[in-house]
């Protein structure tokens, strides 16, 4: 399994030199199964890269797993190139939710006069796939990738997905978004035994937006600490930890200053970069 990193940059893309070793695109990440699998991971402006590399490589079939509907993760949708793309097919999946429709949601982005085409209009054949449950049952199949899936807290909700290759034994955690301090003892509880089955995970990318001297600023506003990231890590017995969505205004020197810290916490511990492949 490799994990392409399109973007990792949370609530908003920046584009100034001095956020480029980190990157400033938004959340979006190319899952690359062993027997040729594609799942991208949210669609923030990171998309748009992955969507080049995916036809680079005459990649078509296509699974995005969406972890919610705020804006930094789907503003990529307009700029992903396989939408224009005849030979693609695009399956677009989230879990079912009272008052969200996964084609409305995304219709909505590109409804006249915002984008000149529509959904419907686009070259790429699409499906939409509502997930069943709150906390997955079954595991939904994508070739000979096992996705798992289960909320996590956030203001209006947030999924995380957990995606098993058994062929390889390689297992990755997606959990961006997630407010570790606020969720309540038992959903904590609830979260590391999902998160742990049905072995620990090789690795976990993790929300740590924040650090232990900002966060009571930002209390409520959706995101973890990175000391939270560690916590959590070290809680389900991952390997490896990524750190994501790092914070607008946070530039490599301060990201920097954050990752040693990080490494010293945690060995197998890294904030994720934006165009870093990593193989699992
Ligand atoms: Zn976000």
């Amino acid at each position: 399994m490799n994990i392409v990193v399109g973007g990792v940059r949370g609530s908003f893309p920046i584009s100034q030199t001095n956020f480029m070793r980190y990157g400033g695109d938004t959340t979006s990440f190319l899952i690359e199964g062993a027997g040729g699998e594609r799942v991208l991971l949210d669609i923030g402006t990171g998309a748009r890269r992955l969507g080049a590399r995916l036809q680079r490589r005459s990649a078509h079939d296509v699974l995005v797993l969406l972890t919610h509907f705020h804006l930094d993760h789907l503003i990529g949708l307009p700029a992903l190139s396989l939408l224009y793309d005849a030979r693609a097919h695009i399956e677009f999946a989230a879990p079912r939710r009272a008052g969200h429709q996964i084609a409305r949601e995304l219709s909505r982005l590109l409804e006249p006069p915002l984008w000149p085409l529509q959904l419907d209009g686009m070259a790429a054949a699409l499906r939409f796939r509502n997930l069943p449950g709150l906390v997955c049952r079954r595991p939904l199949r994508w070739g000979g990738l096992a996705i798992r899936w289960a909320p996590v807290h956030h203001p209006a909700g947030c999924w995380s997905y957990r995606l098993d290759e058994p062929a390889t034994g390689a297992s990755m955690i997606f959990a961006t978004d997630i407010e570790w301090p606020m969720a309540s003892s038992s959903a904590r509880a609830q979260w590391i035994k999902w998160a742990t089955q049905p072995e620990p995970p090789t690795a976990l990318f993790f929300d740590g937006q924040y650090t232990p001297e900002d966060y009571e600023r930002f209390r409520g506003w959706g995101h973890s600490r990175w000391t939270d990231a560690v916590e959590v890590a070290r809680a389900v017995g991952a390997k490896w930890l990524f750190v994501i969505h790092h914070a607008p205004d946070r530039d490599d020197a301060a990201m920097a200053a954050i990752e040693r810290r990080l490494r010293a916490a945690f060995r197998g511990a890294r904030a994720a970069r934006q165009g870093q492949i990593i193989h699992l």
